[in-house]
């Protein structure tokens, strides 16, 4: 479709494609909340298959699936060592402080995504009743879209092993980093106790994370599920797009990629913008604030939908084809292109 919205803010405006909604269509269910969904089963256990856990569980959103993941890993009183960029911190309301009772030990991220170990390690609290106990490290991948690197990953699980601490992965774009290192999410996840991944983005279905951990872990994460509302009766329906996601959305990252590339690549070449190359589906764009309210309202005016700011998020995805980049980039040209007064004071 030539005049198609193409929506560049996040991979989690994707819609389900009419194969995927096939099927969800086809799939057979039960009521999960006693077990009894074959189709929410069998996801559960690919998944858990596929981390290389022992144990998977489904749930109707990422944010609930990483704070069932903190509150089974972190009592009352105890807390968890994150990235101030993080998700899990930064992105979820506070979940795990106003809903678990469990502290958050922020630590700035350093510009690759990671957090430094030196800094982990000083943050990390003697056994002292002044102090909250200090119970996991929370970890991103991608973060920001970046991918961190298997050999920091590494670090920070012999660091928290020698510390006595567990360890959890928000992969909600965990996929997007095995992809884009040619490595599987097995060997990216052999460093946590735990691990979120997202159905929802990259993988292109309309809701739906799966926990992974050990059956010990996911029967306690059971628990938590049921209490913060996230036992859903015939959710096999959600799980049929979560396996025809894993079993046709995986390789197809690699194009996410390779539009994400060539559009901050063509971007960048335009003299009024800087763009950070992208590791994966995501990288920003900075323009001079004075343009933002003009370029905001030109790309609406041609069907293009990003948050504009002095720094905006692009976001490539399943309904972002080759063709739409093009789109894109002929947009931003032909906007640029105008003198500065004219296109500042013409698209309001
Ligand atoms: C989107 C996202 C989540 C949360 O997923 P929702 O389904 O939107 O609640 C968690 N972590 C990261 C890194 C995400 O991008």
């Amino acid at each position: 479709m030539a005049n198609s919205i193409i929506d560049l803010r996040s991979d989690t405006v994707t819609k389900p494609t009419s194969a995927m909604r096939a099927a969800m269509t086809a799939a057979e269910v039960g009521d999960d909340v006693y077990g009894d969904d074959p189709t929410v089963n069998k996801l559960q256990a690919r998944m858990a298959e596929m981390v290389g856990m022992e144990a998977g569980l489904f749930l109707p959103s990422g944010t609930q699936s990483n704070l069932v993941a903190l509150m089974t890993h972190c009592q009352r009183g105890e807390e968890y060592i994150v990235g101030q960029d993080a998700h899990t911190y930064k992105y979820e309301g506070g979940g795990a402080a106003v809903l678990g009772s469990i502290q958050p030990q922020p630590i700035e991220n350093a510009a690759d995504g990671t957090i430094p170990i030196g800094k982990i390690r000083s943050a990390v609290k003697p056994d002292d009743a002044h102090f909250a106990k200090t119970r996991l490290i929370a970890l991103e991948n991608t973060i920001g879209g970046k991918v961190v690197s298997e050999h920091y990953l590494a670090e920070v699980r012999a660091f928290a092993i020698d510390a006595g601490l567990s360890t959890h992965l928000d992969g909600a774009r965990v996929f997007n980093a095995a992809v884009k290192t040619e490595r599987s999410v097995r060997d990216i996840c052999q460093y946590f106790d735990s691990v979120s991944v997202c159905l929802s983005k990259g993988l292109g279905t309309p809701a739906g994370s799966v926990l992974c951990g050990s059956k010990a872990f996911i029967k306690a994460g059971h628990r938590w599920r049921k209490m913060l509302g996230g036992g859903v009766r015939q959710s096999g329906i959600l799980a049929a797009a979560g396996l025809f996601a894993l079993d046709h959305h995986i390789e197809r990252l690699t194009l996410d990629h390779e539009n994400a590339a060539f559009l901050s690549e063509s971007l960048a070449a335009i003299d009024a913008i800087t763009a950070t190359p992208p590791d994966t589906n995501i990288f920003y764009v900075n323009v001079a604030p004075a343009d933002c309210e003009a370029l905001h309202a030109y790309l609406r005016t041609a069907g293009i939908v990003a948050t504009v700011g002095p720094r905006t998020r692009f976001v490539t995805h399943l309904d972002v084809s080759r063709a739409d980049v093009n789109r894109v980039i002929a947009t931003f040209k032909a906007f640029f292109l105008m003198p500065e007064a004219r296109r500042r004071l013409a698209f309001h």
